[in-house]
């Protein structure tokens, strides 16, 4: 199978459905379809073999999690999707592979009507590259900078879980067989929260998704609307399985490892009442975990009122001491 045949028969291979797609695959470049009432939000994300998902990981997974990292960009910018290219770097063109590559990230393509545009295909270390864009309407974007002493801070979803896949898959901790196969399907299949993001346009005053730990990016949020936060460590939303085992896990999973892709959002005191209704058409609910202060700093605090300092702030791929 030589590049061209490999790009026709697993890329190109997804219909065109989108109306504002007016060339696809195929040229040297899309052409796309604008309006002047929205505007477009771009993002990008790299996957590294061995990196953002372990060697190994089945290739359904790989080509679901690339697409799903990606999303939950445009989800916390309050974004829906459109369109993406994939940048794919691939040690051989191994159909097998590529079959359940292409199944994972066009079974959550459609889900979120996204289409493959384009892309570039090379051989070389397991690598996936996915830039995506979507839209707005004009001037609803979610930014991080935004949160106001006062507001409410929410989570989507659960904490810590892809954390907990993890370690079980590292053989640090040890848990029932179907209870590690729910941690490790929360790692390898993380739900983007795009339809919760639509729905925060106009209600969140600040918001960002999870993708290095909830310390690291809230800390974003906060440094960039330069406000600080009291969290309470009981408000945190964990798995029933992580919170069976809080004893052994601890808190650093859930605060500061990564990997969750779930939203968190800052909102005025006043929109709680919109908040909870809202909170109810979602599966993954929306748990206030604390408020923003005028105070810098983000203050993590536990059922005794006491302070708590997680062992590191959060994962970076080029920390400090190297
Ligand atoms: P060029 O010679 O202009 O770089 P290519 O031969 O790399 O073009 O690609 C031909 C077509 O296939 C283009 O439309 C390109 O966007 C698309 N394409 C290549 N690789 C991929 C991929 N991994 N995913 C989606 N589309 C791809
Ligand atoms: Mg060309």
């Amino acid at each position: 199978m030589n590049e061209f045949e490999l790009i026709r028969r697993y890329f190109a291979r997804q219909p065109v459905t989108r109306a504002d797609v007016a060339v696809g695959i195929g040229d040297d470049g899309a052409v796309l379809n604008l309006r002047p009432d929205r505007q477009l939000v771009v993002s990008t994300d790299m996957l590294v073999a061995g990196v953002h998902f372990p060697e190994g990981t089945e290739a359904s997974a790989v080509g679901y999690k690339s697409l799903a990292v990606n999303l939950s960009d445009l989800a916390a910018m309050g974004a829906s999707p459109a369109w993406f290219t994939l940048n794919l770097s691939l040690p051989a063109p191994d159909s097998a592979w590529l079959d359940g590559f292409c199944a994972g990230l066009f079974a959550l393509a459609q889900e979120f009507d996204t289409q493959l545009i384009g892309g570039d295909t090379t051989r070389g270390p397991l690598t996936i590259g996915i830039q995506i864009a979507g839209f707005v309407p004009r001037g609803e974007a979610l930014l991080r900078r935004g949160a106001r002493a006062g507001d409410d801070i929410y989570v989507t979803g659960h904490l810590g879980d892809a954390a907990v896949g993890l370690m079980c898959l590292r053989n640090e901790l040890a848990l029932p067989q179907t209870d590690r196969v729910v941690m490790i399907e929360r790692l390898n299949r993380p739900t983007p929260r795009v339809r919760e993001g639509e729905a925060l346009r106009n209600l969140a005053s600040a918001c960002i998704d999870i993708s290095d730990g909830l310390a690291a990016d809230l800390g974003h949020l906060l440094e960039s609307g330069r406000v600080g936060a009291r969290v309470e460590l009981g408000a945190l939303p964990l798995s029933c399985v992580y919170a069976a085992n809080r004893d052994r896990i601890g808190w650093d999973p859930a605060l500061v490892r990564g990997d969750d892709y779930e939203l968190c959002f800052t909102a005025a005191r006043a929109n709680r009442p919109l908040l909870t209704s809202l909170a109810a058409r979602f599966a993954c609910g929306f748990q206030r975990i604390g408020v923003i202060e005028a105070q810098s700093g983000l203050r993590l605090v536990d059922a005794t009122g006491q302070t708590y300092r997680p062992g590191i702030t959060g994962f970076d791929h080029f920390p400090a001491a190297e």
